[in-house]
């Protein structure tokens, strides 16, 4: 679970953030100013920072710059106030990597929140919406698919297939299973739909990429 370090000295807004940020199943810690949220996130005790500007002591835009002049490069979300464009710009410039302006509506906050946490590839672990095997990645929220960094386009159920087929690399999977899995309906298990399918796949993804275990199904080789 991503942690959410949330540096904001006004306590409704930071209890508002905190609980919003609760609900929708992130770790929270609070800090009230400056220094203890510059401590927090050196510590790399979080996964990102929604960093207010006013706040006692050091400001929000002196923790930004200790932050990044010390080489951490843990995703900042900066609550700017709204007349302060200019400032935002700057702040962007300095290393935050997005910025919302208050008073803002809290579902706003957490789309962003929630982008930067699946952007970073450092300490939030495996992005849910990526597959890789190989040098095959599926991207299963936008059903884009790339092989070796190149954009593959395949259909609706060719996507499937190979989905199912890159959940188990490595293991055979039936005709009969695989039917079952990307058709879902009582095909005839005599069908040659799978081999069809498997066909234009290697065509597609590279013939090497899906094996023949002959008298048994497919498997997705882990090269
Ligand atoms: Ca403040």
């Amino acid at each position: 679970m991503s942690t959410v370090l949330i540096v904001e000295d006004e306590e409704r807004i930071a209890s508002f953030v905190e609980k919003g940020l609760r609900a929708a199943g992130l770790q929270t810690v609070v800090a009230r100013d400056g220094a203890t949220g510059l401590a927090i996130a050196q510590a790399e005790a979080c996964d990102l920072v929604v960093l207010d500007i006013g706040l006692p002591g050091i400001d929000g835009w002196e923790v930004l710059e200790r932050l990044r002049g010390s080489g951490n490069t843990l995703p900042v979300i900066m609550l700017t106030a709204r007349d302060s464009v200019h400032d935002t710009v700057t702040g962007l410039e300095n290393g935050a990597n997005d910025y919302v302006t208050k008073p803002f509506q809290f579902a706003e906050l957490l789309a962003r929140v929630r982008l930067r946490l699946r952007e970073d590839q450092g300490p939030i672990g495996p992005d849910i919406n990526r597959m890789v095997v190989g040098a095959v990645t599926l991207d299963l929220r936008t059903r884009r698919v790339e092989v070796d960094g190149a954009p593959v386009s395949l259909t609706a159920r060719e996507f499937t297939l190979l989905h199912v087929l890159m959940e188990h690399p490595g293991h055979v999977l039936s005709r009969e299973q695989l039917l079952g899995q990307v058709w879902d309906t009582d095909f005839d298990p005599r069908s040659n739909v799978v081999d069809v399918f498997v066909r234009t796949l290697r065509r597609k993804i590279g013939a090497d990429r899906i094996e023949t275990v002959r008298g048994m199904g497919y498997r997705f080789a882990t090269e």
